[in-house]
């Protein structure tokens, strides 16, 4: 680390691997409003097709630059989690036929939570593909709410914590993992490659967006609560490759560009704990001014 001293500042940011800008990350709390910027992009990115690839065994990336979607393939069919906003689902289906699958064998849609970005496509997958989808109980009354073009919300199951969802040999466990929605949802999975089974898990959301009343909430008064919670279980998994709503909550675009240039670059156990951590110390930190804001 010594040796960047001496570099000439200009080369910094250019000298700087991934880790080391993690590491330094670490070192500074971001806050809720940094996390959420590096999360969902520009508009453009959040519609921009990304380079559908295979994360590991039979899980791909067939979402956007900013918007994470997941496709499972199984000998019965296909499942795919998160639609996206309404208009990215041509975006996502020209992504699952570009990895050879047919979007109509889509058999079981499922969500990180209940906001717009993640699963306003739902009715319009539901339409194309006839998908079963489940959601968290918790999320339930935000879906309903969420209607584009006037559509209902598909809900053809109703998940709880810890409830499986099993498709040709695959089985996801849903975990609540609640604060960002009521119902936010992290999936649990063990994928098989090569003799050797990865824990992946991806992360629904554990950020708090601007306007989010930590203290003193009238309408969620538990909510600080929930998101220790969630903080607490999600460190309880045992991780290998860490995915999440959104493609920078686990760093894709620095991992896709070391694809087949040495080990599965999606395997970070640490890139886990550290994401937790950084949104831990941002909750804490709009926790903290709120709770001395309230003269608590
Ligand atoms: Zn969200």
């Amino acid at each position: 680390m010594r040796t960047a001293l001496f570099l000439p500042l200009f080369l910094l940011p250019l000298a700087q691997s991934g880790a080391q800008q993690n590491a330094a990350q670490t070192n500074k709390v971001l806050t809720p409003e940094d996390l959420f910027r590096r999360n969902v992009g520009t508009r453009e990115q959040q519609y921009a097709q990304f380079p559908p690839h295979k994360i590991v065994g039979n899980l791909y990336y067939v979402g956007t630059e900013a918007l994470s979607a997941f496709l499972i393939s199984t000998p019965d069919g296909l499942i795919l989690i998160n639609s996206a906003y309404e208009g990215v689902v041509p975006v996502i289906r020209k992504s699952v036929e570009q990895l050879g699958f047919k979007f109509t064998d889509i058999k079981i849609l499922l969500g990180s939570h209940a906001h717009a970005d993640h699963m306003e496509g739902d009715a319009l997958v539901k339409e194309l593909t006839g998908a079963q989808v489940m959601a968290m109980a918790e999320d339930v009354p935000a879906l309903e709410a969420m209607r584009p073009g006037g559509k209902p919300h598909p809900i053809d199951r109703v998940l709880h914590d810890g409830d499986t969802v099993t498709l040709g040999g695959t089985t996801l466990i849903a975990h609540l993992t609640p604060g960002h929605t009521r119902g936010c949802t992290s999936w649990e999975l063990r994928v098989p490659e090569g003799g050797k089974i990865y824990d992946v898990v991806i992360i629904g959301s554990i950020g708090v967006n601007a306007g989010y009343k930590l203290v003193n909430n009238p309408q969620v008064p538990q909510i600080a609560d929930e998101y220790r919670r969630s903080f607490e279980l999600l460190r309880s998994l045992k991780c290998d490759i860490p995915l999440g709503s959104h493609p920078a909550m686990y760093h894709m675009q620095e991992k896709y560009a070391k694809l087949g240039k040495g080990p599965n670059p999606f395997i970070d156990p640490e890139g886990y704990k550290t994401e937790i951590d950084i949104n831990e110390a941002a909750f804490n930190l709009r926790y903290n001014e709120q709770k001395k804001a309230a003269g608590e």
